[in-house]
């Protein structure tokens, strides 16, 4: 549905020329939500705009639903953006407009009959979840509801993709879950593909498919969000999967056993359906081998529940071995630490 090839970009500031992207390739598929993580300056404002050209990247050329939009003039460019959909961080609501009349104004702008504007602007409400709102003006909403306003706005012209620039950054954790609700019902409900910037690694967590993670400009790392999050192997990404997982702690623990001479710790990893299962307790049991836990993980990412111990085995080596084969034939992973 979308495709970046080789796109670089670079800012001119007074003399200076300063890179904010570098050979980036990226392919989004059609009906998924795609998350770019990265810290403050990593360029994914950048990378998301020059999605829909609000920033021409210096070099490359960008697809979306089989059309080059780079190559196209202005005119055109306009039309093809109708299929784009965007919402912002900090909203960007007319202030001296009613919720209806911010919905109402991207098909205003397409030139849609009044009668037809009206009926549309009741039910993109309806579907995020506003009706009641439809005559207040944003200083009366929450954030939470501005940015649903944001989101009706975005859809208005039933686009194929939504961009979201870091659209819960400004809101509270429980206001972001709903808002991170609101986008996967979409997706389902519309099929939409969703490309959305973030810093947080729980937004990718919770709705995103794939994952690509974004440092100095550049992809350092990129796949389906449950082997990236649960075998990083970038440090950034390491750094963003420590913003979710009690590492802390961990690494205390750690510290004491090994201080205590212990030698069989490992990080076991599974996902999907076996999450529910005793499969380590009967795995211990016919080795005989005695396990105390030192950290444990019972999450979901998106709809794939999974599950991440870590544990110290007793016993001999041989029992211990036999405990971490025995896992392995069954699914684990095992890492030992
Ligand atoms: P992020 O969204 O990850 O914080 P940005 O895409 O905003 O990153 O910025 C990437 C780099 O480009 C940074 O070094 C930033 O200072 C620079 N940059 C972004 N926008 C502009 C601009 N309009 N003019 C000059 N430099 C910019």
């Amino acid at each position: 549905m979308i495709r970046l090839e080789h796109i670089e970009k670079s800012y001119t500031v007074g003399k200076l020329t300063v890179p904010a992207l570098r050979r980036v390739d990226l392919d989004v598929k059609q009906g998924e939500i795609f998350g770019v993580i990265g810290h403050s300056g990593a360029g994914k404002s950048t990378l998301i705009r020059c999605i829909n050209l609000l920033e021409r990247p210096t070099e490359g050329r960008v697809f979306v639903d089989g059309v080059e939009l780079s190559a196209l003039p202005d005119k055109r460019l306009q039309e093809e953006r109708r299929k784009i959909g965007m919402i912002f961080q900090h909203f960007n609501l007319l202030s001296s407009a009613t919720v209806a009349k911010n919905v109402a104004f991207p098909l205003e702008l397409a030139g849609l009959p009044k009668a037809d504007i009206r009926d549309r602007v009741r039910s993109l409400l309806a579907l995020v979840g506003l009706e009641e709102h439809a005559d207040k003006y944003p200083s009366q909403l929450s954030g939470g509801q501005k940015q649903r306003v944001g989101i009706a706005r975005a859809l208005a012209n039933e686009p194929k993709v939504l961009l979201c620039d870091e659209a819960t950054s400004a809101l509270d954790p429980q206001t972001t879950n709903s808002i991170l609700a609101l986008l996967l019902d979409i997706n389902k409900k519309l099929g939409l593909t969703i490309v959305l910037i973030t810093h947080e690694m729980h937004v990718i967590r919770s709705i995103c498919d794939r994952v690509a993670v974004i440092d100095g400009g550049t992809i350092v790392e990129e796949g389906p969000v449950t082997e990236v999050f649960l075998k990083p192997q970038h440090p950034t990404t390491k750094d963003f999967v420590e913003q979710v997982a009690d590492r802390f702690e961990l690494k205390e623990a750690l510290a004491h056993e090994k201080a205590a001479g212990s030698r069989s710790i490992v990080r076991i990893t599974y996902l999907g359906e076996t999450t529910y299962e005793p499969v380590l307790f009967e795995a211990a049991r016919e080795t005989g081998t005695p396990i105390s836990i030192l950290q444990g993980t019972i999450s979901r990412m998106k709809d794939t529940p999974y599950g991440q111990l870590v544990v110290e085995f007793g016993g001999s080596d041989s029992q211990v071995s036999d405990t971490i084969t025995l896992l392995r034939t069954r699914g684990f992973d095992v890492e030992v630490l």
